[in-house]
């Protein structure tokens, strides 16, 4: 399926529901739950009853061809509020991880742990992150060793969305540590296992709806069946790497780690988007309500030009989310790490429009009278979470490197769309070219229906 931006009827309609839902429950009670830190339980058991709360709305947006679902959804979610969609779709990530490494049997055992009912619900978190360092997976210390037909696992995690308070945690944890990342491997730690404490909810600058913690993993005994994908594949998979210098594991070789955080990376720059679109459409309104020296301040160019580069950026990220996330659905490689490159445009533009909006706002914009304070606080964690602007660099240098020619941009390298006469008589072909030459030579001479048939006739063939 090619790369096509208008969108189907019932995608038009998850943008309606998704934008009054963050319109009419989330903003309302988003300052709120800002201040006190507090997890907004209500606010999820409506998400619930609307059905943007279970495992089937993510495997049909996950599953759509189009890839436009998701970042649909996710942009106009955290339009609303980006602590309180965090706590939203939390479950939607670890539901991803489990995805990428579950046999079909675990994925239908867990999924609807993750979620749970209306009037029962249920979290979901994904543990990966650990103290001494989160960009560098390979590096991970937690470990989990077998005892007979059980797994124990010892280790230590910090910044865990939904960490402790979760009735699934989906945890890697080395099996082998001389493998590096590609000795891990994925477990699911119901909420409430011996061993699994919550050290601390974390005190945040932003996003402070959602709960994040430290946990520490003591001596956490699973029963087998809970490692994602099960015994054959990790002994597969490790004798596969074991044969290979594993110190010389090629690096196009992902492990489930990297491969779950590459898939939700479109995702995450969504919900930035929203972010951004949040800011830059209050600021405006601002601009041009606010009063300065006789004139709305819109008037002015230094408002209305730093608006207008935000509003460019703002497009142009969302049109390479929504490229990135088509990819991902069609199953495109992401030769130039398309989906870093959405992630980093996407969380460092929410940035820029967040603090943007402030200056706009000039001190009501510093005040919590007006959300773009927290705005602004909520839009830093993007440039920090599922992979540092930084990391996103490195991964999108690392693509540079990899050949002395890149590799072409995607549309030369997708396979292309239309009939095969369309090489030769399509827009652009030199014979098409050649006979429109010969036809205005020839105006004057042929009477101009006889033309008008005769262009009909020789207009391109199109698209299937
Ligand atoms: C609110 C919040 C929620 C989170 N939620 C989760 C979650 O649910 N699950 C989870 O597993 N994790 C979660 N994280 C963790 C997050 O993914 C990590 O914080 C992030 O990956 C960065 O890791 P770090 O903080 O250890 O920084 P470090 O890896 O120590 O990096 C520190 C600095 O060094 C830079 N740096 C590191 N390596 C390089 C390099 N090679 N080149 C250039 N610069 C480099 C980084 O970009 C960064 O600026 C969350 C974090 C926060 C703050």
């Amino acid at each position: 399926m090619s790369f096509d931006l208008s969108l189907t009827p019932a995608q038009l309609d998850l943008v309606e529901r998704a934008h009054a839902f963050a319109e009419d429950v989330v903003r309302p009670v988003a300052q709120e739950y800002d201040q006190r830190q507090e997890f907004p339980w209500p606010v999820l058991e409506e998400a619930a009853e609307q059905g943007f709360y279970n495992p089937l709305f993510y495997r049909d947006l996950i599953g759509d061809p189009t890839g436009l679902s998701l970042p649909l959804f996710m942009e106009e979610l955290f339009w609303g509020c980006a602590g309180i969609g965090l706590a939203v779709v939390m479950p939607a990530l670890a539901l991803s991880a489990i995805g990428q490494a579950a046999t079909p049997e675990q994925m239908l055992r867990w999924a609807p742990e993750c979620f749970g009912e209306p009037g029962d619900l249920k979290l979901a978190a994904l543990a990966i992150s650990e103290p001494q360092g989160g960009s560098d997976v390979k590096n991970l210390r937690t470990t989990a060793r077998r005892d007979g037909d059980d797994w124990i696992i010892d280790g230590h995690k910090m910044w865990i969305g939904n960490g402790g308070i979760a009735d699934v945690h989906v945890v890697n944890a080395s099996v082998d540590p001389e493998l590096g990342h590609r000795g891990q491997a994925m477990f699911i730690v119901p909420g409430g296992t011996p061993g699994l404490e919550l050290v601390r909810k974390l005190d945040k600058l932003g996003c402070r709806a959602s709960h994040t913690a430290e946990l520490r993993l003591d001596g956490v005994r699973l029963p087998g069946e809970n490692l994602l994908g099960g015994d054959d594949k990790l002994e597969h998979k490790l004798a596969k790497v074991r044969e290979e210098d594993a110190s010389a594991a090629p690096e196009g070789k992902r492990s489930s780690t990297l491969g779950a955080f590459e898939q939700t990376r479109p995702m995450v720059a969504a919900q930035a988007l929203g972010i951004a679109r949040a800011a830059l459409d209050y600021a405006t309104s601002y601009a041009n309500e606010r009063e300065a020296f006789g004139a709305p301040i819109i008037d002015n160019q230094g408002i209305s030009f730093a608006l207008a580069d935000l509003y460019a950026r703002l497009d142009a990220a969302r049109l390479m989310t929504w490229r990135a996330s088509w990819m991902a659905a069609q199953k495109v490689p992401f030769q130039h790490a398309e989906g870093s490159m959405s992630k980093l445009l996407a969380s460092e533009l929410a940035v820029d429009a967040t603090e943007k909006a402030i200056q706009v706002m000039g001190g009501w914009g510093y005040i919590t009278d007006h959300p773009v304070e927290k705005w602004y606080r909520d839009a830093k964690l993007y440039t920090i979470f599922e992979g540092t602007s930084e990391i996103q660099r490195l991964i999108i240098g690392r693509t540079l490197g990899a050949s002395a020619t890149p590799p072409p941009p995607v549309h030369v390298t997708a396979p292309t769309d239309g009939p095969p006469l369309n090489a030769v008589w399509g827009r652009g072909t030199p014979n098409r070219t050649k006979v429109a030459q010969a036809a205005l030579r020839s105006k004057d001479r042929v009477p101009g229906p006889i033309m008008g048939v005769a262009m009909k006739l020789l207009s391109p063939p199109g698209r299937k």
